[in-house]
């Protein structure tokens, strides 16, 4: 039987068919984590029926975040800092200014949070300093070398990789894959992008984490049995359980 993994970051579409989707999951034994980031894709994780996490994300400029807590919740997100656009200080502001409320959520409600940052290294490290949350989380889909991670690591969040780890050009990421220690580790897909090597090209779904953590596996010399009981244990860790995943188990 194939060992469980859960894919602790991906997005549905509205024309996607997430049902499918997940019951493919299922089938190859994948938990699903469907995050939100904007009004559009946090109605279609909370939709999809499995555990989800909603927020606003760097590109929703100008918005004021509205959030409820809904009981399949399990992690504010995705929200953070994007400078890959550009940088002004009034777009850090405003960043930073939603950055703040949905932080004040999570800490509120006892949530973990989804972080997405990109060419704001400094900026989202200063913002979690600030922000100080008891609970921490995930730094998504993570880009950044070794000392980066150090710096988020020592905040008390975890690091998830996304089949970027896997692409030709990454050996830098791939430093930073055999350096994170095994029990901050995450894996992930951020479907529908970023398909994992030999699927690249493709758009990714849910069911591909495990090309990813079959890489990440081998990275680090492990078996893959163990590399996905290592980071379901430390999913849990960061999210909670839940009755959804547990089904799988
Ligand atoms: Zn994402």
């Amino acid at each position: 039987m194939l060992p469980l993994l859960l894919d602790t970051h991906c997005h549905f579409d509205p024309e996607d068919n997430a049902r499918e989707l997940l019951e493919e999951a299922a089938a190859q034994r994948v938990g699903v984590l469907a995050v939100g980031g904007n009004a559009v894709n946090n109605q279609t994780a909370l939709d999809s029926g499995a555990p989800c996490a909603c927020g606003y994300d760097w590109s929703c400029t100008g918005v004021e975040p509205t959030l409820t807590r809904h009981e399949r919740m399990v992690a504010v997100g995705e929200l953070g800092f994007d400078f890959h656009r550009g940088y002004s200080p009034e777009i850090e502001a405003d960043q930073r200014e939603r950055f703040a409320v949905q932080a004040e959520f999570a800490r509120r409600e006892g949530l973990p949070v989804i972080i997405h940052t990109r060419e704001a290294d400094a900026v989202t490290e200063s913002a979690l300093r600030e922000a100080d949350l008891p609970k921490t989380g995930v730094i998504h889909s993570f880009t950044g070398d070794r000392h980066v991670a150090r710096t988020l690591l020592d905040l008390g969040y975890f690091i998830s990789f996304s089949g970027i780890v896997t692409f030709r050009n990454a050996d830098i990421l791939r430093d930073t894959a055999k350096y994170v220690p095994l029990d901050r580790l995450l894996v992930e897909t951020d479907s529908p992008y970023l398909a994992p090597v030999p699927l690249r090209g493709r758009r990714n779904r849910p069911a591909y984490v495990r090309e990813t953590a079959q890489f990440l596996a081998a990275l680090r010399g492990m078996t893959t049995e163990d590399f996905a009981a290592l980071t379901v244990a430390n999913a849990k860790r960061c999210f909670g359980s839940h009755p959804l995943w547990e089904i799988l188990a």
